[in-house]
């Protein structure tokens, strides 16, 4: 058994679409990034990664480059699943909180997790989602950002 752990933090502002683990939530701010910007899944990349020693998500698809430029995220997911399993590993489970002031996220969990399992080829009842506000405090609370932490536990084959 291997454990991982990932952390991403990316800007909120008007005119960007909130992706969240591979889903639109509707809301008047979206993530900003290279990328799709979508926090959750980018969290359970570096989760994924870093419980297979295989560096982190900037070393794979760095910021840097056209080719990741406004890429869906569930490309990048797809490719670090590609590469747990190359290294035969396979995903038991993992655990993430989302942490944003808004909007709530407990109407879109169950359409986040089934949007995971099937871009991560694994079991719902692998992936917990949750969300906590930051109780209006610091750039989370001010609703100047989004944050996600996520945890995998990955089995040898
Ligand atoms: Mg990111």
């Amino acid at each position: 058994m291997r454990i991982g752990f990932g952390f991403d933090v990316h800007p909120l502002e008007k005119g960007r679409e909130l992706r969240l683990g591979g889903i639109t939530v509707p809301h008047d701010k979206g993530a900003r990034g290279h990328s799709d910007a979508d926090v959750l899944i980018h969290a359970i990349c570096d989760a994924l990664l870093g419980a297979a020693n295989l560096g982190d998500i900037g070393k794979h698809f760095p910021d840097t480059s056209a080719e990741f430029k406004n890429i869906d995220s569930r490309i990048l997911l797809k490719k670090v699943m590609e590469m747990i399993r190359q290294n035969k590993y396979d995903l038991e489970n993992t655990d993430v909180t989302l942490c944003l002031e808004k909007p709530k996220i407990a109407p879109h969990v169950d359409a986040i997790k089934k949007s995971l399992s099937e871009v991560m080829g694994v079991d719902i009842n692998c992936i917990s989602i949750k969300a906590t506000t930051n109780e209006k405090l610091g750039y989370i609370g001010r609703e100047e950002g989004v944050a996600c932490y996520a945890v995998v536990l990955l089995k040898n084959r």
